[in-house]
């Protein structure tokens, strides 16, 4: 598929990642914004595969992208891979070459190395020379004789290129500090930076929503869309993400990714939720549906400064989704989990777990064999207890229990309540202990408040 089709849409964005990785939380904070801000509008969201390096992007992880961003509800419209787009992309060069837009270079990386270190010498920015400019055909001639092949640049104006950004407002970037851009390496393999723009004049694209990072692209880009259409989107650069430490993520981005996430049982909604929303002006809460985070969504609201990534805050947010979050919706989920115990051990743990693989730990609670833990000075008291259970449980029995107890005992608050949930449960924290009693049933539970597993 050379030619794209058509798009009749009032917005029309594109998500475009390279399949030579994973998706992890930076790449899907785009992703996100693309899709909360074309739903917002009624627009139509491309899924753009930029696999113009054909040896390293791979059909694994542009399949494992789809799923992420299928997992997350990040539907798209229409998507295209760039390496069916070849031909396009010649013809634009070609046209650019015969503009004079787009001219061969033959210096090797070293020459280039050179080139900067006297410039740093001389105090100059390391901006290429443009000596390319200056070959003869016969020059070329010559150097193509010895072998050499050339790489391609774009050749800029030199002048100040402006755009308002729907993020960073009015922007400048002056092409004259910049070095022409390569767009084709000597092995003729295109570099992003013109199929991009090649592809988003095809598409019709209206809004180019991405990473501050790209920025001095933008302005290289620009002035190719001027040289070969009268096409230009408006651009929204949003800040990186950083970690809490307000350092980059790049070296923790392997267990930042979707699939990582996913398989660890987190809920998509707790992820859109912090995506959606750190390095904006809107508190960072759980939001109840990807509608109303869509809803929500304005550039406006979008800061300059870093977005920081806090994994502590997704496991909150995580937790506070799934407290209230009914049983129906996570019981296939359990079930694959092999969680045991139904609607009413999700009813009495769930919220006392931040992801729901915590409940794996509850069900073993509940239903694998055990001795609670009991402490020596606690034994006594603890086979008191045991012999004073009822022996058929209710909602009061709890309470009744254990003032008996207290009365019995001479303990209260944490001395009696604490070595109790210790023998029933093995852990200090955890669901209602009237609930939880319940649950265990008589036998077990007397069981063990004396010491043996059950
Ligand atoms: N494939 C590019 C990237 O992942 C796309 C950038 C863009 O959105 O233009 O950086």
């Amino acid at each position: 598929m050379s030619t794209l089709p058509k798009i009749d849409a009032p917005v029309i964005v594109r998500f475009a990642p390279s399949p030579t990785g994973k998706l992890h939380v930076g790449n899907v904070r785009t992703a996100l914004m693309n899709w909360l801000f074309v739903r917002q509008n009624g627009g139509h969201m491309i899924l753009r595969i930029d696999d113009t390096d054909l040896e390293r992007s791979t059909k694994a992880y542009e399949e494992g992208i789809k799923t992420d961003m299928s997992w997350l509800g990040l539907n798209w419209d229409s998507s295209f891979n760039q390496s069916a787009r070849f031909e396009r992309y010649d013809a634009v060069r070609d046209e650019l070459i015969a503009k004079g837009l787009l001219y061969p270079c033959y210096e090797t990386s070293e020459d280039l190395d050179r080139q900067r270190k006297l410039q740093r010498v001389a105090g100059k920015p390391p901006v290429y020379n443009r000596a390319a400019l200056e070959l003869t055909d016969s020059d070329r001639a010559a150097l193509e004789a010895d072998g050499r092949k050339p790489h391609w640049r774009f050749k800029l104006s030199g002048d100040k290129v402006s755009w308002t950004d729907l993020v960073r407002g009015e922007q400048n970037v002056d092409t004259s500090s910049l070095s022409d851009p390569v767009l084709i390496r000597a092995d003729g393999s295109y570099l992003y930076t013109l199929p991009s723009v090649v592809d988003d004049i095809d598409a019709g694209i209206t809004h180019v929503i991405r990473g501050e990072d790209h920025v001095t692209n933008s302005g290289a880009q620009i002035e190719i869309f001027r040289a070969v259409s009268d096409h230009l989107p408006t651009f929204a650069h949003t800040p990186l993400l950083v970690g809490k430490d307000g350092k980059g993520l790049s070296k923790r981005l392997g267990s930042l990714s979707m699939e990582e996430l996913r398989k660890d049982y987190f809920e998509p909604l707790a992820i859109a939720s912090l995506l959606g929303k750190i390095g904006t002006s809107d508190p960072i809460e759980i939001r109840p549906s990807m509608a109303v985070l869509t809803e929500e969504f304005s550039f406006d609201k979008i800061g300059r400064a870093p977005a920081r990534f806090d994994e502590d805050e997704l496991l909150l947010l995580n937790s506070r989704l799934l407290h209230e979050t009914d049983y129906d919706d996570v019981k296939d989920r359990l079930d694959k989990l092999g969680v045991a115990g139904g609607e009413p051990l999700w009813t009495l743990a769930r919220a006392n777990v931040s992801k729901l693989t915590d409940m794996a730990g509850w069900s073993t609670v509940v239903f694998a064999p055990m001795a609670g833990q009991i402490a020596d000075e606690d034994a006594a008291f603890c086979k008191t207890a045991a012999d004073c259970l009822p022996a058929k449980f209710d909602d009061e029995t709890w309470s009744e229990w254990t003032s008996k107890l207290k009365s019995e005992t001479g303990r209260k608050g944490k001395g009696l309540f604490l070595p109790l949930r210790l023998a029933l449960t093995g852990r200090a924290g955890g669901p209602s202990m009237g609930d939880m009693l319940q649950m265990l049933g008589p036998d077990k539970a007397k069981a063990r408040l004396r010491g043996e597993a059950a």
